[in-house]
């Protein structure tokens, strides 16, 4: 019998945390848990432990852990160990029982460990956008120095992925390829006038039309900073320049994106919007496994529609773009402003607009410079942050 795949799950608690439990349950006879981790959220970790059986379970801080700890007595579960902390996430990431990583912490709060795993010389599973917007360079080079795998999960990334010749090495000259096509849903205010986006609430920011995502990034993809985000993500896993990646909005998500070539051909990988499909795909990679969602029906989906994006109505897109442009740090400020600002537009204490507002603001006041390993970038990272906090009233 094969040797089961022994997964670490960062963020095992938000969306994509669970949704690859998922996958795991339909397989366990493939799969085993190594590791599940959280945050705050002790009672559904808890759950998890006693569905998965864990070796090891991590949260955020000691008192947490104690919690925890003594939710898990009460399960009769007292081997799985109880971890906290930064420290204890990059330690269950590079552990040597770990195959794979699933890196689905939401923001830079991933970075450490997702990296930790890709110098490791893991199977890294990405979903944590942020770490590798902000680590770009180093995060690549630390997979390719180490060996890893590097499995985009992002649903756009893994469609190119799906897309790109199976022998891709990061040329897209040699490869005939003309453009990256990332497609976008164009979030829940594509039409809304846009005189009004400066009255939306929270609410109906985090209320997207396709896909039931953890809030930041709902509010990411409102703003399309999501978008933005994604540009900066596919450059760095595919080698392609700012002018060879455009986006398209596609209302629709049933395109998760496309590569067009040379030649006239465009590639599209389709499907139902929901993310087990590209966490499926990389967990078996280069195997296909039945993930639980079903399959397209186009008869139904009849009819596909494509737009350009608007940069006024979406000026953090634009902002992505410059960022990718300007190189160095400009995408980790942009990436911290951009955490700090949503956080304060979800405490209700900016309106919408005053996202990209302060984010261009952040990116005026600091000069870019050269963040060559992980102490950099999180002191770039800690400097955007504290710039953008100061202009929170
Ligand atoms: P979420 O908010 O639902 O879950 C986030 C997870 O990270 C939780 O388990 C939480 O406990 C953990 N976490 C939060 N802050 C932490 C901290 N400081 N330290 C340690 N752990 C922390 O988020 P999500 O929607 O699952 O997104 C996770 C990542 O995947 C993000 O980077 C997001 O951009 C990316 N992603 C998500 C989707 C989606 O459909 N949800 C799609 C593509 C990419
Ligand atoms: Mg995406």
């Amino acid at each position: 019998m094969q040797k089961k795949q022994q997964l670490c799950i960062l963020g095992a608690t938000g969306s994509i945390g669970v949704s690859t439990l998922d996958v795991v349950a339909r397989h366990p006879d493939r799969y085993g848990v190594f590791a599940l981790t959280a945050h705050t959220q002790v009672e559904k970790l808890a759950q998890q432990c006693q569905a998965f059986l864990p070796k090891v379970a991590v949260v955020g801080t000691a008192r947490a852990a104690d919690e925890l700890a003594s939710r898990l007595r009460e399960m009769k579960l007292t081997h799985i160990q109880v971890q906290h902390g930064p420290q204890a996430l990059c330690d269950v990431a590079t552990a040597p029982e770990c195959d794979s990583v699933m890196a689905a912490i939401v923001g830079a709060a991933g970075l450490p460990a997702s990296l930790a795993a890709a110098r490791a010389g893991k199977k890294v599973l990405l979903a944590n956008k942020e770490a590798l917007v902000m680590s770009g360079q180093l995060f690549i080079d630390a997979i390719k120095h180490s060996g890893a795998a590097l499995l985009p999960i992002d649903s756009e990334h893994n469609a190119i992925f799906q897309c790109l010749p199976g022998n891709y090495d990061r040329r897209p000259g040699l490869h005939g390829i003309h453009k990256i096509l990332l497609t976008a849903s164009g979030g829940p205010f594509l039409n809304r006038d846009v005189a009004t986006l400066t009255d939306v609430t929270p609410e109906q920011a985090v209320a997207h039309p396709n896909w039931v995502m953890g809030r930041k990034i709902s509010v990411d993809s409102a703003t399309m900073m999501n978008k933005g985000l994604e540009v900066i993500e596919a450059h760095w896993l595919f080698a392609t320049p700012a002018e060879q990646i455009e986006v398209v909005i596609h209302p629709q998500s049933v395109i998760h994106s496309m590569v067009s070539y040379t030649d006239g051909t465009v590639l599209a990988q389709m499907g139902n919007p929901d993310m087990r499909i590209p966490i499926a795909y990389g967990m078996a990679y280069p195997e296909r496994i039945a993930s639980g969602v079903a399959p397209l029906d186009l008869l139904k989906v009849a009819s596909l529609h494509f737009q350009a994006p608007d940069m006024t109505r979406f000026p953090c897109l634009q902002l992505a773009y410059d960022a990718l442009r300007t190189g160095k740090s400009a995408a980790i400020i942009l990436n911290a402003s951009n955490e700090v600002a949503v956080q304060a537009f979800l405490d209700k204490k900016i309106g919408f607009r005053m996202i990209n507002e302060l984010i261009q603001r952040t990116l005026e006041k600091m000069a870019v410079t050269d963040t060559p390993d992980l102490d950099s970038i999180l002191a770039s990272d800690a400097e955007a942050r504290a710039l953008t906090g100061a202009m929170i009233p």
